[in-house]
């Protein structure tokens, strides 16, 4: 099985696997979602299928009364009928999208990442997250900028102190981009 697995100084399992993140059973699931919460295709649509329908209603409610996420935002849904408590909807960076390219484009996903770990730590008070490999999709970053992102921010949060996570899983549906994951997290690791 295509698979990595760790523990951090600050005792942060860290996991990279190859799956249908719609089966994780951690408290969080996350979403790479657009800005208005439309779960059409890609892991949102899987997410929306498998969770039922009241994620994309809550969804569509909460756009309602707080208007479009913007590139970098997250908010969070219940799980629906999926085992997590809680999804989080993070909207990444279009590769090539006014101007998130390179570096810009890399910034941001970095800080969206850091965003949704503590996000997931201190309001949701999450023990353990799964998160698919955000903008790799269709928003078409390439893959080893996308998992050397990765990388850099797991590293920043799980050796920080007091993370409040004790499990981040990286699990993603594309062997292709499961690959490019575990050569970054074992080549720097
Ligand atoms: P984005 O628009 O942010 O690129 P996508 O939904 O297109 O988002 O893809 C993000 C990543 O999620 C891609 O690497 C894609 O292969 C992966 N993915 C798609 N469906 C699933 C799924 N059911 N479980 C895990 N990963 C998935």
């Amino acid at each position: 099985r295509l698979s990595l697995a760790y523990r951090t100084a600050k005792g942060v399992t860290v996991s990279v696997y190859l799956g249908d993140i719609t089966r994780e059973d951690t408290d969080v699931i996350v979403n790479a979602s657009d800005s208005k919460l439309r779960h059409g295709g890609g892991v949102a649509g899987a997410i929306s299928v498998a969770g039922g329908r009241e994620i994309q209603r809550e969804s569509t409610e909460y756009i309602q009364q707080n208007g479009e996420l913007r590139v970098g935002g997250i908010c969070h849904t219940t799980g629906g009928r999926l085992k997590c408590r809680h999804i989080i909807h993070a909207v990444g960076p279009v590769w090539g999208r006014r101007g998130h390219y390179s570096r810009h484009g890399i910034e941001t996903l970095y800080k969206l990442l850091l965003d949704v770990f503590e996000y997931a730590a201190d309001v949701l008070k999450a023990k353990s997250i799964s998160i698919p490999a955000i903008s790799s999709g269709i928003y078409g970053m390439p893959l080893d900028l996308c998992a050397h992102t990765f990388h850099r921010a797991v590293e920043a949060f799980s050796n920080s102190d007091d993370t409040g996570l004790t499990e981040i899983r990286i699990v993603n549906i594309d062997a292709d981009a499961v690959g490019a994951f575990i050569l970054e997290f074992c080549g720097a690791g």
